[in-house]
């Protein structure tokens, strides 16, 4: 039986460390007591856990899983400056260190970071390359949050603008969709991306949680750019309903005027419930709901052309099961993993009242987007 998804995966990428140095996100020292374990949110373990859930479900035996090349400095090139390059290796080479906006690193990353750029490049080729019908990235360091030279928020290299940058030169791709559901906003994407109509920008996320206090209502776009950047900021507290309601009246409308010939998801766990960064109350099944209206895009406009990147998400027991769910989702096979943490979630979701509220929201985002 011929594997149609694909999972990009690299232990290298689980490497990326700055163990000891942080509690959370609060940086080790003054009043803040060293961690007793996993030390920075950004850590290894939601991505370890949920390789390990593909494995023991048996969902690895019916998708092809495979690492790739790290992405070369030419790859590297489409998007950041060499000054910035040469900044993030020096140090890397120097035991790591703070290089923007929270974005620290340990010894080697600037090796890891390529590692991971590398895994969302050769994911984004096996779909356009046709050996694959779409694929998965497990991307860490993440990169949503990376503009051309402003590393932030745990991102080093801009991952899903390299990929797409990389492929539009190799095939020539004239209009490329980036659907950017991480609970906090995909800024370096947007910025990267800002003038221009040949990669149409739409990011989802809790308004004012990161970077802190971003709405991004009125950030359109500039120039041919005008138009092709949407910005949807949610109310803390909003869960499936609202992200299901937002694809349903911008997302998904959007795609369907812009009629994409690639569709990337940049997909962050940390809208789930349990996230410690957030404040959504998405669960397992919000993922495979929002990859399903994905898949069903792509299939409509770019015979199923889906990448999807993973950005944040902190929950380290939750993640592993949206992530599961988002690969069952591509890969069309169900095992038998339920999400324990299902019921209450569902009971966690807010009443009509606040859902009616961010509903009419929408529509007035929808209205200003002209869809
Ligand atoms: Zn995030």
């Amino acid at each position: 039986m011929k594997k149609t998804t694909g999972l990009f995966h690299d232990e290298l990428c689980l490497w990326h460390s700055t163990q000891g140095l942080f509690s959370l996100v609060l940086p080790v020292g003054s009043w803040v007591q060293p961690p007793p374990s996993a030390g920075l949110a950004e850590s290894p373990e939601s991505k370890r856990r949920a390789i390990s859930l593909i494995e023991v479900s048996g969902l690895s035996q019916g998708i092809s899983i495979q690492s790739a090349p790290s992405a070369n400095e030419a790859n590297l090139m489409t998007v950041h400056p060499t000054k910035y390059l040469k900044k993030f290796q020096e140090l890397s080479l120097d035991g790591g260190g703070e290089i923007g906006t929270f974005a620290p690193f340990g010894p080697g990353s600037y090796e890891i970071a390529k590692k991971s750029a590398g895994l969302a490049i050769e994911a984004v080729d096996s779909v356009l390359s046709g050996r694959l019908k779409n694929a998965y990235s497990m991307s860490r360091p993440p990169g949503h949050h990376c503009g051309r030279e402003t590393p932030m928020g745990f991102c080093l290299l801009a991952n899903v603008a390299i990929a797409i940058e990389v492929a539009r030169k190799k095939y020539g791709l004239k209009k490329i969709a980036v659907v950017d559901w991480d609970v906090h906003h995909g800024n370096g994407t947007q910025e990267i991306f800002y003038n221009r109509s040949d990669v149409l920008t739409i990011s989802l996320h809790q308004e004012g949680c990161f970077p802190p206090g971003y709405s991004g209502l009125d950030d359109l776009g500039e120039g041919d750019g005008k138009g092709f950047n949407i910005n949807i900021p949610l109310m803390p507290g909003g869960g499936h309903q609202a992200y299901t309601h937002a694809m349903r009246k911008i997302v998904l409308p959007a795609i369907n005027r812009y009629q994409p010939e690639l569709l990337v998801v940049a997909s962050g766990y940390d809208a789930g419930g349990f996230d410690p960064l957030g404040r959504m109350l998405l669960h397992s099944e919000s993922y495979r709901s929002m990859t399903d209206m994905m898949k069903a895009a792509a299939s409509e406009h770019c015979g199923g052309k889906l990448v999807v990147v993973h950005e944040g998400g902190y929950s380290e027991a939750h993640v592993p099961f949206c992530v599961h769910a988002v690969i069952e989702s591509l890969s069309e096979k169900r095992t038998e993993v339920t999400d324990p943490s299902l019921e209450m979630m569902e009971s966690w979701q807010p009443n009509n009242r606040f859902n009616d509220l961010q509903n009419k929201l929408i529509e007035e985002i929808a209205t200003k987007h002209h869809l």
